[in-house]
């Protein structure tokens, strides 16, 4: 599944391709998305120019002068840039064509994306106005963690992935995380220490920021790219590590389940 790292990695490859481009014919071949895409979506945007890309949490907004298009990947979905003339493939379900010539192609063989249209403040859609703090902002501190946190008698693991709170800490972030951190992953949240707070959302920033980094190199697959974009190779200290030595104490590397989702940590370095 796209994470935060991918999404973003996907804003910063197809931004300097759209932006500024005029939206000339918009080509829907398959409306069953996780909602249904609204058959007035294309009268709607053709014509229209886009300004800016952004992100909210996994959201990408493109903005024109009239509203914003949001844009879901869902479990499996890509965006590429291409020839708009380019063939087309089975699960290549919607094309922006913009006025160079080229298409914003939107791919998604689970069809579990979505795309709605707003002329307001896409912050406030039924789909974004509930999420918790971005990551990557100035607004995940400690303290924010260690407040949200008081009285939650859940684990520390799904709770920093619970949207409510912060955005965007898929399994995979929150597991290494918490070993940079040094927190067992079943500690329960509300007993967690305010300093322990304040390693935990550095550590989750700096986790983020790698994984957009080592994207950074793919950023060419997103023009006429064949392959999937935004699945980095990133280095992983725990995540899929089950049984191997841990790179600090080489105690083996433990796996368990957590709220339905494979959970890795050392047993000695996480307390
Ligand atoms: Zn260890």
């Amino acid at each position: 599944m796209p994470e935060l790292p991918e999404v973003e990695t996907t804003r910063r490859g197809i931004a300097p391709h759209v932006t500024d481009q005029r939206i000339t014919e918009v080509v829907v071949r398959n409306r069953n998305l996780r909602w249904k895409v609204t058959p007035k979506l294309e009268a709607t945007i053709t014509g229209q120019t886009i300004r800016h890309v952004g992100r909210r949490a996994k959201y990408l907004l493109l903005e024109t002068d009239s509203g914003t298009l949001i844009l879901h990947l869902g479990m499996s979905g890509s965006l590429r840039i291409i020839d708009a003339g380019a063939p087309v493939a089975k699960h290549d379900h919607v094309d922006l064509v913009l006025g160079n010539g080229n298409a914003l192609r939107f791919t998604d063989p689970r069809r579990f994306g979505s795309l709605h249209w707003t002329t307001r403040d896409p912050l406030q859609h039924r789909l974004l106005r509930e999420l918790g703090v971005e990551p990557l902002g100035y607004e995940l501190t400690g303290t924010y963690l260690y407040e949200r946190s008081r009285g939650r008698k859940l684990a520390i693991k799904p709770f920093i992935m619970d949207s409510h709170i912060v955005v965007g800490i898929g399994n995979i972030y929150a597991s290494e995380a918490l070993y940079m951190a040094g927190i067992n992953p079943r500690r329960t949240a509300g007993r967690v220490s305010r300093q322990k707070y304040a390693l935990l959302a550095e550590v989750i920033r700096e986790v983020l920021t790698d994984a957009i980094a080592a994207g950074g190199t793919t950023l060419r697959d997103f023009v006429n790219g064949e392959g999937k974009p935004g699945y980095f190779r990133q280095h992983l200290n725990v995540y899929g590590k089950a049984g191997e030595p841990c790179i600090s104490c080489r105690v083996a590397i433990r796996e368990t389940r957590l709220g339905q989702r494979s959970t890795f940590y050392c047993p000695k370095c996480q307390k």
